[in-house]
Order: C-alpha cells, then structure tokens, then sequence
C-alpha cells in the first residue's frame, strides 16, 4: 500500500467541514465522493492513484468556486485539495505512465474511446514522461522495445509482421539515446557527428500514447523502420525511403506504387465493420500521414537549410519529390507508417482475414522485401554513397 501522508480520510475531511448534519444536498458530496473512490483503490496502480487525485482536486475547486471566500467548508475544502496536489507529487512518475498506458489498455479492451476519456489519461502520461530522469526513461524505452521483439513470441502473430520485427530489432543497437523530446519534435534523427560509417540516432519519444501500449509499440515500430530503411536504402540525413542512385522515372513508379497501395488502404477501411471508431480513426491519421504532398520537398530544404544536407543532395531530394507529384510524402512516410498499423492490428487482435489487414500485410511484405533487396544490392560494403 502506498500511504498518502498527510491526506485526510474521508472521516476527518468530514469532521473538518462541518461535519454529516446537512451534508446531504451540499455539492461537497462531490469531494466525498472522489475521497471516498480515492481510497477504494486496489493496491498499486499509481495511474489510477493520480486520476483520482486528480478528481479529489477538481471536486474541491468546483466546490470552493461554487461556495466563494470564507466558512469552515471552505477552509476545509481548500486544504483537502493541498493535501491531493501534494500527494500527487509523491507518486513515481514511471509508474505512473506505465500504469496509465495499462489503463488506457482497459478503457479500449472495452471498446471505449480513450479520445474522449475525461480523465486525460494520454496527457497525463505525456506529463508523467516528462518527469522521469533521463537514464531511468531510457531503461524503460529499452524495455518497450524488448516487448516489442517478444511478440514474436505470439504464436498468432503473422509471418509479416514477425519478419518486420526481426529487421527492426537489428537495427536497435544503432538507436543509442531513447529520450523524452528535448525542444524538438517525436522521432529519430540521425546523429549529426556520427553521419558517415558509423552512424547513431537519437530517439525522441512521442510519450502522449494516445492509444496505450499498443500506440506505444507501434510507434515505436515506425521509428525503428526508419532507421531500417535508411540503412537499408544509404538514404540522406533526411531519411528518405528511396534507394540511393534511384533515377527520377523509378521514384515516380515507386511513388504512384506507394500511393496506389495507400488508396487501396483507404478503401478497405472504407467499407470496414470490424473496427471501432478509435482504431477507425488512427488509421486514417497513418494512411494520411503516409501521403502528404510537397514532404519531401519541405524536408530536404529545412535540412539543406539547417546545414545537414548539401545543396547537392538538396536538388537530388526536391527532383525526387518532384518526380513523386502528390505521392511526395511516401517518399518520406510508407515503410513506416504500414509496419506501425501491423502492430496496431495484431495487438488489436483484428481479424487475419479482415480485408484492410489482409491488404496491409501484402504491402508490408512488399515493401519489406524492397527494403531487403536495398541491402542485398549494396553488397558486402556498408559504404554510403552520398
Ligand atoms: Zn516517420
């Protein structure tokens, strides 16, 4: 048990707020009642435990808005709310995100939206990264991703997506910082000293798990295959999912190919009955994200910009985004966004034969094969050509 030290019980709040008598009607049963459900908890679950400090600090400000200055209750009521955010600040901020990723995991397990989960239990996760030490973050994520290889353990899980996941693990040893966003955005970036033969790259880890454990580990999976694919393809800093030498006249049939297998996608999901609204709706945001226009474009000059690419390879990059048309984005996006919906969908447990999920293995193997034959053409050398 996790003792609360200096939060009053729901007995002493009472007593200290006047007491039963004409408590009935008043909206400080609203306190009780968060006390009362804070203290009902089960052992552990510091997620929960946070939550429902949380609601014991709403109650009392609500009260104390709705009763205004002065009065016993009052002062009660406010110091109520002291001891909640105090107590808060006890909690073990790891604990805390592990076990709201959990919670969020219940809430769908029951086919809820957590979108819509009043409690915030995504933005207080993303608060609660926020507040663990840099090494212990890392640790974690090391975990997240060693739970990610273990799936393969999963009997069920299909011969795609097993594959995908033995091709990222290779690449994890390269991934050598796993932090929360330091005034950047989520993602992994090559690291700049470390361009040329031995490379390294810094992950920053989007912590508002919107979906649970399953949007962590498939986010995590879409990172990962960026560094696959630059690896696989001798791809620029930019990263992008084309293999080094391409002419424009193949980028422009991988792209529509891309494009092609993304609108199959969409339609798929368009006539879908299995998925809810929630998992509708993350998927539409990958099959989106998979297809901007002007992506490549975009990226090659802010890195041009930023003195990460040459102005050589810039020209290069914007040809291709060019020779890409609308499909620019899967230049930038594909590989990653299909192998993070594969892992959305196994720990969905969705249907094997479910249209959109058979479509989707289809277009990662495919893709996952290019990717192989990328690293088979590049022969034994490692060499990157710029
Ligand atoms: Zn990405």
């Amino acid at each position: 048990m996790i003792t609360v030290s200096r939060m009053m019980t729901e007995d002493q709040f009472k007593q200290n707020t006047g007491g039963s008598t004409l408590r009935g009607r008043s909206e400080i049963t609203n306190v009780d009642a968060a006390l009362r459900a804070f203290y009902a908890l089960p052992d552990g679950g510091q997620g929960a435990r946070l939550l429902a400090l949380k609601d014991i600090v709403r109650a009392c400000s609500d009260y104390v808005a709705h009763k205004g200055a002065g009065g016993s209750r009052v002062r009660g009521t406010q110091r109520l709310g002291e001891q909640a955010v105090a107590a808060q600040g006890q909690l073990d901020p790891e604990a805390v995100f592990r076990d709201l990723l959990t919670e969020i995991d219940r809430v769908m397990g029951e086919g809820k939206n957590p979108d819509i989960d009043r409690r915030a239990p995504a933005s207080e996760a993303q608060k609660a990264a926020q507040a663990i030490p840099a090494d212990k973050f890392h640790a974690m994520m090391v975990d997240f991703v060693q739970k990610l290889g273990a799936l393969r353990e999963d009997g069920t899980l299909p011969e795609e997506t097993h594959a995908v996941i033995g091709e990222l693990m290779a690449v994890v040893p390269l991934v050598t910082v796993m932090q929360y966003p330091r005034g950047g955005r989520g993602g992994v970036k090559l690291d700049p000293a470390a361009a040329g033969d031995d490379p390294t790259f810094t992950f920053n880890v989007d912590t508002q798990a919107r979906g649970g454990t399953s949007f962590l580990l498939g986010h995590i999976a879409h990172e990962l295959t960026h560094v696959a694919a630059h690896q696989a393809f001798g791809s620029s800093p930019v990263m992008e999912l084309v293999q080094s030498g391409a002419t424009d006249a193949e980028v422009a049939a991988l792209a529509a190919e891309r494009r092609q297998a993304l609108a199959d996608l969409q339609g798929a999901l368009a006539t879908d009955t299995e998925f809810d609204e929630f998992q509708r709706g993350m998927l539409e945001e990958k099959l989106g994200y998979g297809a901007q226009p002007y992506k490549l474009e975009q990226y090659a000059t802010a890195f041009e910009k930023a003195g990460k690419i040459t102005a050589e390879q810039k020209e290069r990059l914007v040809g291709w985004g060019t020779a890409a048309g609308e499909a620019s984005g899967t230049l930038v996006e594909y590989d990653t966004v299909l192998n993070q919906m594969l892992i959305y969908l196994h720990m969905w447990q969705t249907s094997q034969d479910n249209p959109f999920y058979v479509r989707l293995r289809a277009a990662a193997r495919a893709a996952y094969d290019r990717r192989s034959s990328a690293r088979r053409s590049a022969g034994p050398s490692t060499d990157q050509p710029s």
